[in-house]
């Protein structure tokens, strides 16, 4: 496995770059925006591709890479179902799991540093964002925290995890860099107390200043949507009621860019063929399933994903490699289902 801690000294935040192997898919997490060039050479240096960009919450301290890496390398986006971020490619759940070539990843819901926090469980390690740090914890005095909730993330769910457990935070101040569930159970002064009362109290005294960068970087990291913008500009997106009117033609090819998991939660719209957004370059090449179905030439193809983004930058791909008329649904199937679009179910 190629596993990367890199620092960022200005807001002291751990970014980790993850790749079953050489020349594979990559994953990354809490990227920030100002060492974005850093990342491309070092993903290009690896030779690895990147697939799938992730932040753990929205941060208040820094401005998240995760929308220049999308338009820089069309990954896909991730975050908890909570944030309220305008668009993610994809939102996944407590529990649910995050795969790339080789890897999967477990979402671990830990709300308390704020209420979309997770930490994600590779195998004997964890990733733990702001909610557990090495001797230390995160504050849980604005963008929705809550102490109460950080307990019982911490005690029921991080500290059940096997004492040798890695823990990799997604910050520190003082230059650690990894530890382990027991060490922090032991030692972390944090985590000394008895129940969660006790545990409020110890919070709600700390008395810490905000962020300096919390005005500009919180605003900045809720809105990351620029590929929808950009494809609405040309007119190449439509809602869920001409997507209604135009289901029944024949021309048309509605093609669901979801993973599997996706689909198997929410289900799917009726008709639609599946091309993961992961195997779309493939597809729409000669030989591929999208070419083979497109190769006619009064037909069309509508994409849909989860919310709009995937399908906004398949659109802006499909058109790139000479698919004229492509459109996607704006929203995507969430926008579909509040709209009461009929939905099909499908096994995983
Ligand atoms: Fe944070």
């Amino acid at each position: 496995m190629i596993f990367r801690q890199l620092f960022d000294r200005e807001s002291c935040t751990y970014t980790y770059l993850i790749a079953s192997r050489r020349g594979g898919e990559a994953i990354i997490i809490d990227p920030v925006l100002e060492r974005v060039d850093r990342y491309l050479k070092l993903l290009d240096e690896l030779g690895l591709r990147l697939a799938k960009a992730l932040d753990t919450h929205v941060h208040a301290d820094h401005i998240s890479a995760l929308g220049a890496l999308r338009d820089r390398t069309r990954c896909v986006t991730v975050m908890g179902e909570q944030s309220r971020v305008d668009v993610v490619s994809m939102r996944v759940a407590d529990r649910e799991s995050i795969t790339i070539e080789g890897l999967t990843l477990e979402a671990i819901y830990t709300p308390g540093h704020t209420d979309d926090s997770y930490s994600f469980l590779l195998g004997d390690r964890v990733f733990t964002g702001d909610t557990l740090f090495i001797r230390g914890t995160g504050r849980t005095d604005f963008q929705n925290g809550d102490p109460h909730r950080a307990y019982h993330s911490l005690f029921e769910r991080l500290l059940k995890l096997p004492d040798e457990t890695r823990v990799y935070p997604g910050h520190d101040y003082k230059g650690d860099t990894v530890s382990t569930i027991g060490e922090e159970r032991a030692w972390n002064p944090r985590l000394q107390v008895s129940n969660a009362d006790e545990y409020a109290a110890l919070m709600d005294n700390l008395d810490l200043p905000n962020p300096s960068m919390m005005d500009v970087a919180v605003p900045a990291n809720l809105s990351i949507g620029m590929s929808q913008r950009e494809v609405e500009a040309h007119g190449w997106a439509l809602g869920c009621v001409e997507l209604r009117r135009l289901r029944d033609a024949p021309e048309l090819v509605l093609v669901d860019l979801r993973e599997r998991g996706e689909r198997a939660r929410h289900g799917v719209i009726p008709g639609s063929v599946h091309v993961p957004y992961a195997d779309l370059e493939y597809s729409v090449g000669a030989g591929g399933l999208l070419h083979e179905l497109l190769a006619a030439s009064e037909r069309r193809v509508v994409f849909y994903c989860a919310y709009g983004e995937r399908s906004a930058m398949a659109v802006q791909r499909a058109r790139g490699q000479g698919v004229e008329d492509a459109r996607h649904l704006r929203g995507g199937f969430d926008a579909w289902r509040r709209a009461g679009g009929a939905i099909d179910a499908v096994a995983d």
